[in-house]
């Protein structure tokens, strides 16, 4: 098998490097640092998304009928590498452009198709994914918010939680039970619900990062149109698999985190002091950091099987767990490690005056959410283990 790139895919790199090194947004100024917030970066990265929808950068693998470029996997892969050389968000509508987009594609009439894709692309509509609930996180069939079929409308009724983005959203893709005799895994339906309808209410929750970023979302009473169906009716179980799948791609392709990570903690390595020598000097932490390497290089090589699936036409499969297992856990041992190389400093925010380049803190503690969102760890091993492995259910 050959592992390296055509010369088309290298001149294509280089014409996605050039693009995005002339048309990279500023640093933020010294008066924008200081009053950073979540509001700030979300104005900012919205202003990145519309450049690079212009330049169409956004949803390159999406098939062009539906307002993408129709580029290949690898291609998708190598633009998203050029990001994360450069250290450049990914704009905004992530959910939207990896997982519910996807979703429609294959699960939506075509009208449904017609109106939601485009939008979604351009960031003009913005998605949030109600799977979660307080009952019901890693065993999703176990959802009880309900939908009721009364004539052309269904009644929804219910509380989500931990929905990303639900306070910035204008559509959310809802999971439901329209089914409460059949087995639980088979009264399931998916609902594309408008999140200005009376009866959503919204109420983000406080993060350790301090950030609010996802949310409660409270269902009262709050009427979906039947044609708002996502695929079948009771059959929401496999949209909510195939939904999920493309979620798993999708974190693991994107958090392209290991890579940039890797390159920052070598920075830090060769910046940080320990006992009057550069901490790159120590062979403890250049056997660790070669060792990160390691990983990270094993973990491009077995993304090429997922990679694969896909340049076959395959929806991701369980494979892609493996690519989400292995990046969250990897980019959370970097951070960890990072800790350890920075000692107190760690600990303060990017405010503080003292708080180091990279902001560290911020990036450990979300390493740790990013090993739960999208399904835990242990969710992710039981899937290997009994989707790619064929061991006996636990
Ligand atoms: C940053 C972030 C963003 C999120 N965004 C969204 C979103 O936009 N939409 C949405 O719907 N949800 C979202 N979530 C929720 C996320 O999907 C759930 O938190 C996750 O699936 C785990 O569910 P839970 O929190 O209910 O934990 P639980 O399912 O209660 O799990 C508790 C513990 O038990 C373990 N466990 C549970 N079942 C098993 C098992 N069968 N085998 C082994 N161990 C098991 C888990 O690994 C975990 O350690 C987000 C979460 C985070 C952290």
């Amino acid at each position: 098998m050959d592992f390296n790139y055509s010369p088309e895919q290298e001149a294509y790199r280089q014409q996605v490097r050039a693009w995005l090194e002339a048309n990279q947004p500023p640093p933020l100024t010294a008066e924008e640092r200081e009053r950073i917030s979540e509001d700030l970066l979300w104005e900012r990265n919205k202003r990145w998304h519309r450049k690079l929808y212009e330049g169409g950068w956004v949803g390159l693998s999406w098939p062009k009928e539906y307002g993408g470029r129709g580029a290949t996997f690898v291609e998708q892969l190598i633009f998203q590498q050029e990001l994360a050389r450069l250290n450049l968000p990914i704009g905004i509508n992530v959910l939207g452009i990896i997982m519910n987009g996807p979703a429609i594609m294959q699960w939506g009439t075509e009208e449904q198709k017609q109106r939601y894709l485009q939008p979604i692309l351009r960031a003009d509509e913005i998605w949030c994914e109600g799977m979660s609930e307080p009952g019901a996180g890693s065993d999703l069939a176990a959802i009880q918010t309900r939908a009721e079929l009364h004539g052309d409308e269904f009644i929804v009724n219910g509380q989500k939680v931990w929905t990303t983005v639900a306070h910035r959203a204008d559509f959310c893709q809802l999971f439901v039970r329209t089914d409460t005799e059949a087995p639980k895994h088979k009264g399931l339906s998916a609902l594309i619900v408008d999140m200005h309808s009376p009866g959503v209410t919204v109420k983000p929750l406080r993060q350790i990062t301090g950030d609010a970023e996802f949310n409660e979302i409270y269902f009262d009473d709050v009427r979906v149109p039947k044609k708002n169906l996502l695929g079948p009716l009771n059959g929401g179980w496999q949209v909510l698999v195939a939904t999920l799948m493309h979620e798993r791609f999708g974190i693991s392709e994107t958090v392209a985190g290991s890579d940039v990570i890797l390159t920052q903690l070598v920075e830090l390595a060769k910046s940080t002091v320990i006992d009057h020598a550069s901490a790159a000097q120590d062979p403890a932490v250049r056997q660790q950091i070669a060792q990160f390497a390691i990983e990270a290089t094993a973990k491009k090589y077995n993304g090429l099987r997922s990679l694969t699936r896909r340049l076959k036409g395959l929806p991701p499969g369980a494979e892609s767990s493996i690519g989400k297992l292995v990046s969250t856990e990897l980019s959370q041992k970097m951070t960890r490690f990072a800790a350890r190389l920075l000692g107190p400093f760690a600990t303060l925010e990017r405010h503080s005056h003292f708080a180091p380049e990279g902001d560290w803190m911020r990036r450990m503690l979300w390493a740790e959410a990013l090993t739960i969102a999208g399904g835990t760890s242990a969710v992710q091993k039981n899937m290997i283990g009994e989707r790619i492995l064929q061991l006996p259910k636990g």
